[in-house]
């Protein structure tokens, strides 16, 4: 079952570790999606030794804080839901059951001593690049006193230790994540990222196609490839030669039942012409793309260092939108980073103008220790950065309402999902990401159907099934 490099030592230590049934599980996810994905693989690594999903904390023998250092204050919130879960595993002792903690994902890569200081009941701090170590880590953790911290970038690549994903997600998913590069070499002046996920790497296309097939068999119909600079892939070929994300999308596109393919999350610097010509030929590839581009100012685009310039950008955007007229776009932007004076944040705001975005997120800049702009000069006061990101935010939501409004009056393909709140209702999503919900059969899940767009709710569209498409 397992996926291992010949010759490399096996994860499993003992096969008294295989020996219970059934343990109970409870992953908590915060973070971006790939923190879901690594959720669901630690869920996969751990199901040989009896662990199997609970629902509540106060049910699980083994509780997982899968953590995220993006946003502001990420290491005191980890401590303030760790109190929490001390208060799970002491009652559970007095009820004679033994919890095992975990902190995980990149507060612990970056926090690890400091947790197990400070949180003495933490029992196992890993790294995102150590999670196919766990089995090891727990069985470490199961001696008496036992506690562990693996947040080393092992010389091993964890993808090549990880069990092949059984059912991947949740079983029944019609879409799924598929994490296929991990880490990053840009070293951006605001971003934790280089030192909590390390150096850029990539999956073997092999690999990736074979989850994907896997993934698909089990009735997954939309892929969306992850990666912290996704089309930065340069994964091995069959052949030995890197293969970059454009090649894989064509290999994936081939899979037959596989209707939708996206990316996330991609650098302007990454976005060759291979790529942009695989949005004109392939139409499995969703006319959507998030291209996170965080500053419309030259000046703060340098000192992000970001290796473009605004005018890259909106030149980028034209040749995007020449190989696919219908791409929409969304992205990152940041406020107040330091030196971002009025000037440079109205750049930023001609940037949205030119660029009319479906969809963005903004944040205001919040210094990371350990990066270069935190120790930077010229801090923008926070009120300036707040009543900046209102205006940007604004301006944002209005260009997402317009480009929602565009599409009501349209017949749009819709992939069913789910059922909706309402009696009677599915849901889907449409190619450009919104949820899309109709009065229809819970027959059509499942499916791509054409929607007449009826509709715009605040953050969806309402529509009426017009006719059914037929898949190969
Ligand atoms: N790799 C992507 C790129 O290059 O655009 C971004 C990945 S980052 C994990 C996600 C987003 O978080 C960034 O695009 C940025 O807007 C935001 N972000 C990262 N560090 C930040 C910071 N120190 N303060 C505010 N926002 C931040
Ligand atoms: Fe962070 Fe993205 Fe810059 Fe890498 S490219 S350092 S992940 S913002």
């Amino acid at each position: 079952m397992g996926l291992r490099r010949s010759g490399a030592p096996a994860i499993m230590t003992a096969p008294t570790l295989n020996a219970r049934a059934t343990r109970g599980l409870h992953v908590i996810t915060w973070g971006c999606q790939m923190n879901v994905y690594d959720s669901a693989r630690m869920g996969d690594v751990l199901r040989p030794l009896g662990y199997s999903p609970v629902d509540a904390p106060d049910q699980a023998d083994m509780i997982i804080l899968n953590t995220c250092h993006i946003r502001d204050r990420a290491a005191e919130k980890v401590f303030s839901e760790l109190g929490r879960l001390r208060l799970v595993k002491e009652s559970r002792k007095e009820a004679g059951h033994s919890t095992i903690i975990a902190v995980a994902g990149c507060v612990a890569q970056a926090e690890g001593e400091e947790i197990l200081a400070r949180a003495p009941y933490v029992d196992i701090v890993l790294g995102p690049q150590t999670y196919h170590r766990l089995p090891e880590m727990v069985a470490r953790a199961a001696r008496a006193g036992g506690r562990v911290i693996e947040t080393e970038f092992p010389a091993e690549q964890k993808f090549d230790f990880l069990p092949e994903s059984e059912a991947p997600q949740t079983p029944g998913n019609l879409t799924a994540f598929l994490t296929i590069q991990e880490g990053c070499d840009k070293f951006c002046s605001f971003c934790v990222v280089p030192y909590t996920r390390g150096a850029e790497s990539s999956r073997p296309v092999a690999s990736v196609l074979a989850e994907a097939r896997r993934m698909v068999a089990s009735g997954v119909r939309e892929i969306s490839l992850l990666g912290q600079n996704v089309n930065a892939y340069h994964g091995e070929g069959p052949d030995g030669t890197p293969w970059g994300l454009a090649r894989l999308a064509y290999a994936l596109a081939d899979i037959p039942g596989l209707m939708r393919i996206r990316y996330t999350t991609s650098h302007p610097r990454d976005m060759d012409a291979a790529l942009i010509a695989a949005h004109r030929d392939l139409p499995q590839l969703m006319p959507f793309l998030h291209l996170p581009v965080q500053s419309g100012s030259d000046r703060i685009l340098r000192a992000m260092n970001r290796g473009h310039t605004a005018d890259e950008y909106r030149d980028l955007v034209r040749r995007l939108r020449e190989a696919r007229p219908d791409l929409a776009l969304s992205s990152d932007f940041i406020v107040g980073h330091p030196g971002e004076s009025d000037e440079d944040f109205e750049a930023t705001m001609a940037l949205v103008r030119d660029t009319e975005f479906a969809l963005a997120y903004s944040f205001t800049y919040s210094p990371r220790p350990g990066t270069p702009a935190a120790g930077a000069g010229m801090q923008v006061p926070e009120d300036v950065k707040n009543s900046r990101l209102q205006a940007l935010q604004q301006l944002l939501r209005q260009q997402q309402d317009a480009f929602n409004q565009t599409l009501v009056g349209q017949t749009v393909p819709v992939l069913f999902t789910g059922t909706g709140r309402k009696p009677g209702q599915i849901v889907g999503r449409s190619p450009w990401l919104q949820p899309v919900h109709v009065l229809g059969q819970p027959a059509l899940i499942g499916q791509e159907i054409m929607v007449r767009i009826t509709e715009r709710l605040t953050n969806s569209l309402g529509g009426i099934v017009e006719e059914e498409k037929e898949y190969a």
